[in-house]
């Protein structure tokens, strides 16, 4: 069975939608499915539609979220609901055209175990936008070895993968770059990413530096090496000004040079100052992952009928 994980935050108008276009398109190729929505907190009638589809249609499943978690979380809230011996992530806006699943299930039928769905353009974005995603990732690539310009969530994982991914304790997931850590046999698979057809991108400029800052937090101590790095920077301007100052002492008698002092001091203050906001960064996201709360809390599920009497035989 194939599960399909597709985590909703205010998709009201899109959820039976995609029902419908999965449910005509896996019968076409007659996959056995699963439908998992998981309601992430959603301000609108998403739940309700939810309930409404695991009423109208067989194979769906729906957990809600008693607010929203993040993306992350609902992802991985979708994997440990998920039964089938093959996973698949997606959104739920049908950016990530459904045809590309079933290239996805038929190489999983050829014996590949991680099929990562990788964006063949970036949609259309503003400057600012273009150089702050390319940094993001430049560093996220060199943080895991793996090219991940145009990695996305859309994916399809033997179960295997999800069992790894499900072991790792760790609370702060970047889903995107774990299951590439994972190993295991991959393939790549290009789409086209779809126009968003109703709704809105749920992504805040703000929102965006957050998820980028705490993806590379969870995933590199690079920035801390730059703390070090700056520090050994610093250590040599200082010697080779430690030693003019000294000629300039015996030599001549110093007294100029205010400028340099006041230079100095500002520039060392304010690395010192970033240094101290990185360091800080990585104490806060380990006193987060210390406290171990859970990645989400649910405060409901709903199960389409036939499936519920399917897992009770099952049981
Ligand atoms: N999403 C979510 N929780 C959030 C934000 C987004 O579950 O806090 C879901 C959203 O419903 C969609 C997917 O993540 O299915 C991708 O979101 P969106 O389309 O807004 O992102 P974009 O495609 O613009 O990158
Ligand atoms: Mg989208």
């Amino acid at each position: 069975m194939l599960s399909i994980v597709l985590p909703a935050y205010n998709e009201e108008k899109m959820i039976e939608t995609v029902v419908i276009t999965l449910q005509q398109l896996l019968t076409k190729h007659k996959i056995e499915y699963e439908l998992i929505f998981v309601d992430d907190g959603s301000k609108d009638g998403t739940w309700k539609k939810i309930q409404q589809v695991t009423d109208q249609y067989n194979h769906v499943v729906g957990i809600q979220f008693s607010r929203n978690f993040g993306k992350e979380s609902a992802i991985f809230a979708g994997l440990e609901r998920a039964n089938g011996e093959v996973v698949a992530v997606m959104d739920c806006d049908l950016q990530h055209p459904p045809e590309t699943l079933i290239e996805m299930y038929d190489a999983w039928c050829d014996g590949f175990e991680l099929i990562e769905g990788v964006k063949k353009h970036r949609g259309k974005e503003s400057i600012m936008h273009k150089i702050s995603a390319k940094t993001f990732y430049n560093i996220m690539s060199k943080a895991t070895g793996i090219d991940m310009k145009n990695a996305s969530d859309f994916k399809m994982m033997d179960r295997k993968v999800v069992d790894s991914l499900l072991k790792l304790p760790e609370r702060n997931t970047f889903f995107r770059a774990l299951s590439s850590w994972c190993g295991y046999k991959v393939k790549i698979v290009e789409f086209e990413v779809a126009k968003r057809q109703i709704g809105e991108t749920k992504w805040s400029m703000s929102s965006l530096i957050r998820y980028a800052l705490n993806n590379i937090v969870s995933f590199t101590t690079i920035p801390l090496q730059f703390v070090t790095f700056s520090g050994i920077v610093f250590f040599l301007v200082a010697i080779v000004l430690g030693i003019q100052t000294l000629v300039r002492y015996f030599c001549h008698g110093a007294v100029e040079g205010f400028t340099t002092v006041i230079l100095l001091l500002l520039f060392i203050g304010s690395v010192i100052m970033i240094s101290l906001g990185i360091i800080g960064y990585y104490i806060a996201k380990m006193y987060e992952e210390i406290k171990h709360r859970p990645r989400y809390i649910v405060s409901h599920i709903v199960v389409s009928k036939e499936k519920m009497i399917q897992e009770k035989d099952l049981r």
